[in-house]
This record gives structure tokens, C-alpha cells and sequence, in this order.
């Protein structure tokens, strides 16, 4: 039986271990860097219907309905006076059991590993080197060794995998932006809030069917090399605050009132496609590509992904790679153009901004060629 090695204990590599468990013709083991998964973080993903049609593949749909919620619209605001200027009906892409889904990301984490035996996860294994000999051989920090038939690196944006296949040109860049998180109780819109604003947007969403919401800012920041590098800036609270305060004054919500546990991180993307040379290596989710947060489909998209990679395996069929650069190159386009016109500053511009948005959301060729073709797995 041939063995599979997945790096990183993530959305992606587990849920690639869901589908491994379901059929036995590959052997598997997970190393994850970390000594333990969080499972209580309280912040919030959506995932879309393409991912929970692969999700309920694997029992998804039997999840607690008390910890996930389903809403219908994005509403769009702008973010000073809180004007609605249009929404987007997002249950027309719904089909039976499969609908968009927001919930905290803990859950997922906690319902993907419900289905993996636990001495199948390798915890405190980083991974820092491959060499090819008859298999792929793997050297962990530890200083021990493993040999496998193939690696699945699920190792998120900072991919070590993909830094020891491509050296510097396999690390991603920053994106210019930096992420606020943090969790709202009892906000007065129950569908997907989108706030437009100069230079950064927020969106607010429930998380589950206890008036629990998830918040998430992206505000552009030109930051130097220093910055970027001292992780110690994005937890210094007096950073954090200061950000918050940034967008709150421009906005009529009360933010720094309503979100509760902020925490804030660099965003990076990468920088381009990369294909590895070995025919047995797969780079899956945001190790394959890191989009910026903008569509809403990393999660959804390593989901996909680690779909493609066992099906692959299953049919040898070689095709994951062209698969996944077409579908990568179609999101990254949305994630570039939503993050442009969310962000767009000069009045003029904000204008025709939202006239135009007034018509496209109620476009359906436009919207079946937006979104319709990315649900469509
Ligand atoms: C601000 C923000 C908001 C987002 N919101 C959404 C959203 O609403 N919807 C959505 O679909 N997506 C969203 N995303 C994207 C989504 O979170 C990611 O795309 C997704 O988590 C990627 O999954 P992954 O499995 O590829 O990597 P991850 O989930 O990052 O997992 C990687 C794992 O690999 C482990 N690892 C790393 N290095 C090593 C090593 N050397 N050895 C062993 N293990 C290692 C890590 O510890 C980690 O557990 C958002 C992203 C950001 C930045």
C-alpha cells in the first residue's frame, strides 16, 4: 500500500485525511508542527456551497445546527453614514443540502477531526527538510526521519514545503493590508454584513443560532521590512487599538464598543503559481496559493483542493495541477477586483462605485459568471 505523508494539520490536510478514512487504498499519517489544535477560538469563516457539497461528503450535514448558520444575503453598506447601497441574494446558488455556511472555524476543525483515529496526527512535527532517494524522505525538527510515497503539503501561507522546494521564491509577500478579528454578541443583522470604506472594509457575520457574530477588517497599511518582520507589533495592544481606532472614526457603528478579543495579523499572499518538479508532491490549499481575503474562498478553496489531490490519487489521473490553475487563476482575479473597488476612496470613484454594484448585484448572467462558476465544483 502506497504511503501518503500530509503536512500540516489544517483545513486542508484534514480534510484530506476525512476522505483518506473513507477509502482505504492509501496509507496516511498527519504531521502537524503545533503541540495541539485550538478548538475554542471563537472566530468566524464562511464557506460556500461548493465546499459544503464536498463537506457533506463526509457527515458534514449532520453537524449540531445550533453551531452553524446559514445566511441568505450579503448586505452592503457604506461604512460612514451605514447606508445599505445594494445586497446579493446568495441562496439562488444553494441546491438541496448544500447551502452557504457560516460557523467558527473551531467547529470545523473539531467536526474534521472527529472522523481521524488520534494516533494518526503527529503533533510537535516540523517539518524542515525533503530529499528524493527511491521515496520522499522527511526530516523533522526533532531530528527524526520518515519515508513516504507522497507529500501533501497542507502547511498554510508560510509553507515550509514550499520554501525548501522553491527556496525564497516559494514565500509569500505581504499584501499591504492588515486583518482585525474579533467577535460581536447580538448585532441587529442576521445575513452577511459588508461595510465599504476608504481604504479598508469590514464584514460581520453570525457564526451560529447563539447570536454570536464573527467581525474581520482588512485596512491597507504600507508597512517596512522591520515591521513586517516583528511579530510583537500585531500583539501589542496599543497597535491593535490604534487600528480600531482608525476605522471606528470612520464609521457610525460603534466599533471599538461592539467588538470584544481583537487580534490583528499581516496578511500575505503569494506571489505566484508554483509547480513542484516532483510528480509525487501535491501543495494543497493556501501552500499552493494564498489569495487575498477579499472572496472569501481560502478555506473553501483547500477544501477543493485536497478533493482534486484525492482524486487524483484515486484514478491516477494527473490532473490536479491543471485543474487547480485554472480554478486558482479565476479566484485570485475576483479576490484582486473585490479588494480594489471595496477599498476605492476618491468620491467620485465611491460613486460610480456603487452604481455599478447596484446593477451587478442584480445582474444573473453577471452574478452566475462571478460566483455561480467559483460554487460550481
Ligand atoms: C483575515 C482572513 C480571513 C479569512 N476568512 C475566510 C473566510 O471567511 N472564508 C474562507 O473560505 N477563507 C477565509 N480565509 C482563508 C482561510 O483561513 C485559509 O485559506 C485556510 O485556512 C487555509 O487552509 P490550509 O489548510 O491551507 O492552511 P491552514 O489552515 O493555515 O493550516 C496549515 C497547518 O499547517 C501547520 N504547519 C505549518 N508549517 C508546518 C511545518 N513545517 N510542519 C508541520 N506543520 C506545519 C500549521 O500549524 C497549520 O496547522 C481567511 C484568511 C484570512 C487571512
Amino acid at each position: 500500500m502506497k504511503s501518503i505523508a500530509i503536512i500540516g494539520a489544517g483545513i486542508s490536510g484534514l480534510y484530506l485525511a476525512n476522505l483518506l478514512e473513507k477509502n482505504k487504498s492509501y496509507s496516511y499519517k498527519i504531521f502537524e508542527k503545533k503541540p495541539s489544535l485550538d478548538l475554542s477560538d471563537g472566530y468566524g469563516i464562511q464557506l460556500s456551497v461548493n465546499s459544503i457539497n464536498l463537506l457533506n461528503k463526509t457527515g458534514f450535514q449532520k453537524m449540531n445546527a445550533r453551531d452553524v448558520y446559514f445566511p441568505k444575503k450579503v448586505n452592503f453598506f457604506d461604512a460612514k453614514v451605514l447606508k445599505k447601497i445594494c445586497d446579493i441574494d446568495l441562496s439562488q446558488f444553494n441546491f438541496e443540502n448544500n447551502r452557504y455556511t457560516t460557523l467558527k472555524r473551531s467547529k470545523l476543525i473539531e467536526f474534521l477531526l472527529s472522523n481521524i483515529p488520534k494516533e494518526k496526527i503527529n503533533f510537535n512535527s516540523d517539518l524542515v527538510d525533503i530529499k528524493q532517494h527511491q521515496k520522499l524522505n522527511l526530516f523533522f525538527r526533532d531530528n527524526h526521519k520518515e519515508e513516504f510515497d507522497y507529500i501533501v503539503a497542507a502547511d498554510g501561507v508560510y509553507s515550509r514545503t514550499k520554501e525548501i522546494l522553491f527556496k525564497k521564491e516559494g514565500l509569500p509577500k505581504y499584501f499591504n493590508s492588515i486583518a482585525l478579528r474579533g467577535n460581536i454578541h447580538n448585532f441587529k443583522d442576521l445575513d452577511i454584513s459588508l461595510y465599504l470604506g476608504p481604504n479598508f472594509h469590514f464584514v460581520i457575520y453570525p457564526i451560529n443560532q447563539n447570536n454570536e457574530f464573527n467581525f474581520i477588517s482588512i485596512i491597507r497599511k504600507e508597512l517596512i521590512e522591520s515591521e513586517i518582520s516583528n511579530r510583537n507589533l500585531f500583539n501589542d495592544e496599543s497597535f491593535t487599538n490604534k487600528l480600531m481606532k482608525q476605522i471606528s472614526s470612520k464609521s457610525n457603528l460603534n466599533l471599538t464598543e461592539i467588538v470584544k478579543d481583537i487580534k490583528c495579523f499581516p496578511i500575505f499572499v503569494s506571489k505566484k503559481i508554483q509547480i513542484p518538479s516532483y510528480k509525487n508532491i501535491f501543495l494543497t490549499g493556501d501552500a499552493f496559493f494564498s489569495f487575498p481575503p477579499s472572496f472569501a474562498q481560502g478555506a473553501s478553496q483547500s477544501i477543493e483542493a485536497a478533493h482534486d489531490i484525492f482524486n487524483d490519487l484515486i484514478d491516477n489521473s494527473s490532473n490536479y495541477y491543471k485543474k487547480r490553475v485554472l480554478k486558482t487563476k479565476q479566484i485570485n482575479s475576483r479576490s484582486s477586483t473585490n479588494h480594489f473597488a471595496f477599498h476605492l476612496a476618491n468620491p467620485l470613484n465611491v460613486f460610480f462605485r456603487n452604481i455599478f454594484l447596484k446593477y451587478l448585484s442584480k445582474n444573473r448572467k453577471f452574478l452566475e459568471n462571478y460566483l455561480g462558476k467559483i460554487y460550481k465544483n
